[in-house]
């Protein structure tokens, strides 16, 4: 059996003890300000807790109104808060050990209000507000209610807070001499620069005394110009250390830095380096983070002694069950984070609650019975496609107790995340084929690979028949289209046909762009996800840290083929993508030359390439090959001609309507249909 001992070493604070290594980082969820939010926060961390963390941090809550991220966003300064605060840590610590912390964030110039503060009048490149510099009175004030809010904290039963100073809010401004430009005692030079964080930690301590938990989240690498340098970090980790923080917590880049810091393109436990660096300096015990996604790595990060305790959020999310599967031996049953953002972050940008593209249920425990107490009679289904909404649905009907039974067409399961895994940099999606297949076997799901199932040949005797067969690429009506120059995204992708040295890709959505993505490789000397190095290169973060910030101009490597990424709206190229990603796709093309156009007109297709109108003008782009990428159509034949015949058939994922589908739709409808059947 697979063990993981470092993880599961208890630390010892002295005053208390954390039952393993691992922390559940903050995450703003959005169930802060919905309606019983702190109810359907407590299932949320209650869930957790149960699964095995360690130590659970809260999303951010903001000491005073001008602290906020939002308007609405929330805020602790009052007794009478603390009764809903009290639900949360009551349901958590249910479970025997499980602690958690109130995470405190003062947004500062990222406030998206008018009424947000900084140490200086100087507006984000993020934000439309431009804050108001806090006065020293302001400064002084806003240490106060850093202070009342731990002690309205640890009235509500937490554990312990975790001071945010990081991922350039309100402390992280202060700090760094890009936003902080003041000349009171609060600015100047960096022992200036780090008081106000210092006099909150020492506020704070004065309030809720020795026994309770305090957690810095120092940034140690920021990631933006006139960030701090490496001298700077160490001096301030040490004076954190000399004030009584119990732990360092590890923050990497401000939210303005154009770095890609969390999302799947980054290799795994990318900035574990940083944590290690300071470990020289300080003997407070340290944690890192970002990247972190399996028990291996955690296992890796900790034996290496890079920190003493790791800190995931998002994977919390995709399997609160994390830990105990861990614990338990048996890591193939995880349902891995594959860092998209497209459920967490991504919502949250969009003012939605967050939850999670390979685990829906995330956020929205209450709206689902546990599948450990669901009684029912036994139902048998036959499940046609094994992509992600057939295998969803089949493994949740399965754990609900029925009969499932897979057909796919195909020698292996897993749809077209078998071709989102290919794309470099989205290597990750691997790992959710993984979890299905392991789960298809645990719980003894009938699965017939190579079974095309037509009307004629699925056997009628089930109660319920799911289609989830997915989509077929769009051939648009272009003149010449049957040209051998053309090929679809799968003749590319998943049949791997070989192209030219210049191509034209129609259509600039998300398999455009991960199309370009690919043929922007050399595939003879591919990098991998693990290749760190060339990562570092490429985004220009200077892990020797000699300037200010750790970043130094990037070195990206050209496209080995001319590529033309088309579009016919007028709009920004890669505007669909994802809230939080996409600027880093567009980016990574831009960087290795490859041409975006917008507003084009196709005419026709021959022998010398594709014949466009861009801008009225007539030209003709002289390729090698043409690979569409423009859409999906419903591959939905079975279900009509089914329907025809019988009421228990049902369709899910692209077959149902191809239009905008990705994982995150075709999961959740698998999910969401498994629990309305099984009723
Ligand atoms: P599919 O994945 O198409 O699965 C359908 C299955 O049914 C297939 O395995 C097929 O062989 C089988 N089948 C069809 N007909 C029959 C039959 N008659 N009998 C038996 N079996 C049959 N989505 C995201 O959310 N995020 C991403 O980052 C992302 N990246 C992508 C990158 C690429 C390159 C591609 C191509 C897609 C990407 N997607 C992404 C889209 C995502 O993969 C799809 O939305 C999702 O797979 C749809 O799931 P599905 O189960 O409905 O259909
Ligand atoms: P898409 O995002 O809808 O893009 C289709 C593209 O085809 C558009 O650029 C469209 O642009 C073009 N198009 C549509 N009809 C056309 C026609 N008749 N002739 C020529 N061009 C046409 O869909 P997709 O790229 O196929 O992706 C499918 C789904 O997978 C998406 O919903 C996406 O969410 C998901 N996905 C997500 C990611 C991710 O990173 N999050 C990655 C890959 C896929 P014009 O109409 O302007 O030409
Ligand atoms: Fe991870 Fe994607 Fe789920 Fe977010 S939505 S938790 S990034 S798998």
């Amino acid at each position: 059996m697979q063990s993981f001992p470092h993880t599961f070493k208890p630390l010892d604070l002295g005053f208390t003890q954390i039952k393993n290594r691992v922390v559940m980082g903050s995450m703003h969820t959005g169930l802060e300000e919905a309606d019983n939010g702190f109810e359907r926060m407590a299932s949320y961390f209650r869930e957790r807790a149960q699964g095995g963390v360690g130590l659970i941090i809260t999303g951010g809550i903001s000491p005073n109104f001008s602290g906020r991220v939002a308007p609405h966003s929330s805020q602790l300064s009052f007794p009478w808060q603390v009764g809903k605060h009290k639900i949360i840590t009551d349901a958590v610590h249910e479970t025997e050990g499980a602690k958690i912390c109130l995470q405190i964030l003062h947004s500062g110039r990222y406030g998206y209000h008018p009424l947000c503060a900084a140490p200086s009048k100087i507006k984000s490149p993020i934000s439309p507000f431009t804050p108001r510099a806090l006065s020293t009175w302001g400064v002084k004030k806003t240490i106060r209610d850093f202070a009342n809010c731990a002690k309205l904290a640890q009235k509500a039963g937490y554990d312990g807070i975790e001071v945010m100073g990081s991922e350039g809010y309100l402390i992280n401004q202060f700090v760094a001499p890009r936003t902080n430009k003041r000349d009171d005692q609060y600015g100047g030079d960096i022992n200036n620069r780090i008081r106000f964080p210092l006099e909150i930690i020492d506020a704070v301590r004065n309030k809720v005394g020795k026994n309770f938990i305090i957690v810095f989240r120092l940034s140690m690498l920021d990631l933006v110009d006139n960030g701090s340098t490496w001298e700077e970090v160490v001096m301030f980790a040490k004076a954190l250390e000399s004030v009584g923080v119990d732990l360092i917590n590890t923050g990497i880049g401000w939210h303005e830095a154009r770095v890609p810091t969390i999302a799947t393109m980054v290799p795994r436990a990318a900035f574990t380096w940083i944590t290690e660096k300071l470990k020289q300096e300080v003997s407070t015990p340290l944690i890192t983070t970002n990247r972190i996604n399996t028990p291996e790595v955690i296992e890796d990060v900790l034996s290496s002694g890079h920190a003493d305790m790791v800190c995931m959020a998002r994977p919390f999310l995709a399997d609160p069950h994390f830990l105990s599967k861990a614990a338990n031996g048996k890591p193939e049953a995880i349902n891995t984070c594959i860092s998209c953002n497209q459920a967490c972050l991504d919502h949250v940008f969009q003012q939605k609650i967050s939850s999670c593209l390979v685990n829906p249920k995330a956020c929205h425990e209450t709206e689902f019975i546990a599948t450990d107490s669901f009684t029912s009679k036994q139902k048998t289904f036959a499940v046609v496609g094994a992509g992600p909404a057939g295998l969803s649905f089949a493994i949740e009907a399965a754990k609900l107790g029925n009969n499932v039974t897979v057909y796919e067409r195909n020698d292996e399961i897993g749809g077209q995340f078998n071709i989102a895994k290919e794309i470099p940099g989205k290597e990750e999606f691997k790992e959710t084929i993984r979890y299905f297949n392991y789960h298809i076997e645990s719980l003894g799901i009938t699965l017939k690979l190579n079974s095309e199932v037509t009307p004629d040949n699925l056997i009628d005797s089930y109660d319920h028949v799911i289609i989830a067969t997915g989509i077929r690429p769009r051939v648009p009506d272009i003149e010449g289209i049957a040209s051998p120059k053309v090929l679809t995204y799968q003749d590319l992708l998943w049949k791997k046909q070989a192209v030219g040295q210049t191509v034209a890709l129609i259509g600039a959505g998300g398999i455009g762009f991960d199309a370009a993505e690919f043929l922007a490789h050399d595939h003879n000397n591919l990098p991998t996800s693990l290749d760190k190095e060339a990562f570092f290169e490429e985004w220009g973060i200077d892990t020797s840290y000699k300037n200010r910030g750790a970043i130094k101009p990037k070195v990206s490597e050209s496209s080995p083929r001319k590529i033309y990424l088309l579009q016919r709206k007028t709009t920004k190229m890669g505007k669909g993508l994802g809230k939080t990603t996409g600027w880093i796709h567009r980016q990574s093309l831009a960087d290795k030359g490859i041409e975006m156009i917008s507003g084009v007109n196709y005419k026709k297709i021959t022998d010398k390439g594709l014949v466009v109108t861009i801008d009225n003008k007539e030209t003709t782009l002289e390729v090698d090959n043409i690979v569409l990428c423009s859409g999906q159509l419903s591959n939905n034949e079975l279900y009509h001609s089914l329907k025809k015949h019988q009421d228990n058939v049902h369709i899910i994922g692209g077959a149902s309507l191809a239009s905008e589908i990705d994982a995150k739709r075709a999961i959740d409808e698998g999910i969401r249909l498994a629990h309305t059947l099984a009723q």
